[in-house]
């Protein structure tokens, strides 16, 4: 139609993506101000007492017109656009509030982005919301992601490391996806390896992983590190880590991600016992 011999390529998808990459970056301060992004919590046991340990916060954002919105889509949407510092501050308030006002003295669990913490000093920030939440240190878990490895300086390192000793617990999230996972395991004193739930899913009808996670649990072991699985999805692969010597089970064959200030029963039991 534009003419002049010429041939034009239209991506109806990239294209939609685009627009919904824009649309959605440019929605998201609006959004914070409006009070969309809603925190859900999932649970997490010990396989060793079948006892709820704790859960692991996850965020939402409950959009006026989209629904709800997964962090897949807008997390890397809020790294580039700045907005992950106040989403990120938002999360770990809300967190330590809810978790606050717990009868059972869980733990919750906190996810970083890499990003948010080359940006700013994270041990002041969790240092701020523990006083003014007045939840205890220990009760709290940070996830960090192997992409943080990649480039760590001795500033974040030096930040996790005040944090731990203050009694925060530090979990390396999604082992095993990343190009050098072992070599991270040696960059940190981690408390708690979080395996892939790409392993955990694989677990059934695939050798290797079981092979990966074996060898994940020797070497946590031996570094003095607990170690969780998370994506169980079935009774199976439950059993299988069990056996294995996990420490502690998440999945959705236990509990899926739930706004539990809207519903505030707690499951203190895994439902398999
Ligand atoms: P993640 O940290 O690996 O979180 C676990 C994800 O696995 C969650 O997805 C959870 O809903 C999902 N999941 C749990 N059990 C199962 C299961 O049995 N089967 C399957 N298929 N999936 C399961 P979600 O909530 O969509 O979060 C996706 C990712 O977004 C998270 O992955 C995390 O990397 C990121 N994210 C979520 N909340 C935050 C946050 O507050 N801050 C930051 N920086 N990232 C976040
Ligand atoms: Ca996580
Ligand atoms: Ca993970
Ligand atoms: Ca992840």
């Amino acid at each position: 139609k534009e003419g002049h011999n010429r041939v034009c390529c239209y991506d109806e998808v990239a294209d939609s993506k685009m627009m919904d990459y824009h649309y959605l970056s440019q929605d998201m301060d609006r959004a914070l101000q409006e009070g969309e992004f809603v925190l859900y919590f999932q649970p997490q046991f010990s396989f060793a007492t079948g006892k709820q340990t704790g859960f692991e916060a996850l965020v939402r954002w409950a959009h006026k017109d989209r629904g709800v919105i997964s962090p897949n889509i807008f997390i890397p949407i809020a790294e580039q656009n700045g907005l992950i510092i106040p989403i990120s501050e938002f999360v770990l308030r809300k967190a330590c509030q809810v978790a606050s006002k717990w009868e059972t003295p869980l733990k919750v669990a906190v996810n970083l982005s890499p990003i948010q913490m080359r940006q700013c000093a994270i041990s002041d920030l969790v240092t701020e919301t523990l006083l003014e939440t007045g939840l205890d240190p220990k009760r709290l878990e940070l996830e960090v992601t192997e992409s943080l490895f990649i480039d760590i300086n001795d500033e974040i390192s030096a930040d996790l490391l005040l944090l731990q000793r203050r009694g925060i617990s530090i979990a390396l999230d999604d082992f095993g996806t990343g190009y050098s996972s072992l070599a991270y395991l040696t960059s940190f004193p981690f408390d708690k390896i979080k395996i892939d739930r790409s392993f955990v899913q694989n677990l059934a009808n695939d050798d290797s992983s079981m092979a990966i996670i074996s060898a994940v649990i020797g070497m946590g072991k031996s570094l003095n590190m607990q170690i969780t699985a998370e994506g169980i999805e079935d009774k199976r692969a439950y059993e299988i880590l069990r056996l294995a010597g996990v420490d502690q089970a998440q999945g959705f064959l236990l509990g899926e991600p739930r706004d539990i200030e809207a519903e505030p029963e707690q499951t203190t039991q895994t439902p398999l016992l």
